[in-house]
């Protein structure tokens, strides 16, 4: 019945897929790469030896994959198929840190030979070679404030030091503060991206199309504050997509707001990538699904460009956790973005724990990758062969900052039993309706969209905050064409809008 049991290349049931390497009975003590030391670890089928020597087995294959994601997007376009190490670009990096194995191992593996540091002069006549980076700079985007767990910063500030890296903390709630990028740049010891606060503005979610209010100068919530409020209001299986979205927006403004910032580099380990794009699947994000997946992408934001390179999407989440334990890096993996937004609400059946599609998707891929270890690749195999078929400068959902998809109300109104502009009562709108729905992206529209179309379901007519770069990204829309925009919207503009 199966494919192995046919002779190879007969008649054109010829077997496509690559045969396993088998691991020999004989072989099971040995190192499968060098043949002489005892072996210690299984990498992907593959027996290793232990790390601790830098010319260990273990330690130079996982250097190999973060080289062969790491060096394409810093070396020019002709110069790909050769691998020789980046020239200097005479600019910073920052450096993406969650306390977790990835970024971990990505900052210990990355620290030495590509970043510079203070004062350090490197002799190239020795065969040491120049730094990629002139300085280095760590970010942590710490949510401890939202989900319970314990503030990491002590920990990666020491960390990150360590390894000569300039340390900035920001917090999930900094999302709401104006002064965010002011402070960030005078860490940098910088002055400039003042110009940034667009006016903040909030949302009403009980009305389907989502109007936009301004926040009133006088409003006095704190931006922690304000995102409870988001939080809450929210359906709790949307939190985590929410939270992901801050821990975007957030690294781009502090990428930024820092001086000289080219690269972001970003720990996203293969495993956590396959859960990317089962999870983005399944939430709707197919259409931007993959620019999310690309290894090295421009951040979105107006002015100077950033390239964002995710360098462990060829490492396993258990290479790195090998990785760092053999370092002796103490790391922290659970996120715990599911029952964020306080007391979560009950289900029909009276059961409190809130799964959403991330956290199932998360606990499924552990589960299967004990299994079958070769799931995450498989996933990931399939991921990579997505195109993006869209305009890579099209407009851009405000929430996700990613391209928007060109029919996502249509879409909906002809696929979801919730209520939509145009049907049912509620698009009484205000004269001055602003509505957010025809700016998001399907997946966005969905994450404010109540579960259900039940009037206990129902968000309150409170206008909750939304982050600050939201209304700067609504502003850039405005800004296209008007003939344009009216082209794009004309099919879902509501009938008394005076716009
Ligand atoms: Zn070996
Ligand atoms: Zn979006």
């Amino acid at each position: 019945m199966s494919c192995a049991n046919q002779p190879d290349g007969q008649g054109d049931e010829a077997v496509v897929m690559p045969r396993r390497k088998r691991v020999y009975q004989r072989e099971k003590g040995v190192c499968q790469r060098c043949r002489t030391n005892k072996c210690l670890y299984i990498v992907r089928s593959v027996t290793m030896c232990r790390v601790l020597t830098s010319s260990g087995c273990f330690e130079s294959a996982v250097r190999v994959s973060v080289v062969k994601s790491l060096h394409p997007p810093l070396l020019p376009a002709d110069a790909r198929s050769a691998q020789p190490f980046p020239r200097p670009t005479g600019a910073n990096v920052l450096l993406a840190l969650s306390a977790g194995a990835g970024s971990s191992a990505l900052a210990d593996l990355v620290h030495e030979r590509y970043v510079g540091r203070d004062g350090e002069v490197r002799d190239t006549t020795r065969g040491q070679r120049e730094a990629v980076w002139e300085r280095g700079w760590a970010v942590h985007v710490d949510f401890s404030a939202v989900t319970g767990l314990p503030s990491r910063e002590g920990l990666l500030r020491a960390f990150a030091e360590e390894r000569g890296l300039r340390f900035v903390c920001v917090r999930a709630e900094d999302s709401f503060d104006p002064l965010l990028s002011r402070r960030v740049a005078a860490l940098g010891g910088g002055t400039e991206e003042g110009s940034d606060d667009a006016e903040a503005v909030a949302v009403r979610l009980d009305e389907p199309d989502l109007p936009l209010l301004s926040t009133p100068s006088s409003s006095t919530a704190t931006p922690l504050e304000s995102l409870q409020a988001l939080l809450t209001s929210l359906p709790p299986p949307s939190r985590p997509a929410l939270l992901a979205h801050i821990l975007d927006g957030l690294l781009g403004v502090v990428a930024h707001a820092l001086p000289n910032i080219s690269h972001l580099l970003v720990g996203e380990t293969s495993t956590r990538e396959a859960q990317r794009v089962i999870a983005g699947t399944a939430t709707g994000r197919g259409w931007a699904l993959p620019l999310e997946l690309a290894s090295s992408a421009p951040l979105p934001r107006a002015g100077r460009t950033v390239t964002r390179i995710k360098v462990m999407k060829n490492v396993s989440l258990k290479e790195a956790a090998i990785w760092c334990h053999g370092r002796r890096v103490e790391t922290y993996n659970e996120r715990r973005w599911d029952g964020t937004g306080g007391g979560a609400r009950r289900d029909a059946r009276g059961k409190g724990a809130t799964a959403s599609i991330e956290a199932l998707t998360e606990r499924f891929i552990a589960g299967l990758n004990v299994s079958h270890p070769s799931t995450v690749t498989t996933i990931n195999k399939t991921g990579d062969k997505l195109c993006f078929v869209g305009e890579a400068d099209g407009p851009l959902c405000p929430v996700c900052q990613l391209p928007v998809d060109a029919s996502a109300i249509d879409w909906k109104a002809r696929s979801a039993l919730t209520s939509l502009p145009g049907k049912g009562d509620g698009v009484a709108a205000a004269p001055s309706a602003d509505p957010l729905a025809p700016l998001l992206c399907y997946a966005c529209l969905t994450m404010f969209t109540p579960l259900t179309a039940a009037q206990k379901d129902r968000p309150t007519a409170e206008p909750v905050p939304l982050p600050l770069w939201v209304g700067a990204r609504v502003q850039e829309r405005r800004h296209v064409p008007p003939s344009e925009l009216r082209d794009q919207v004309a099919q879902f503009l509501i009938d008394d809008d005076d716009e």
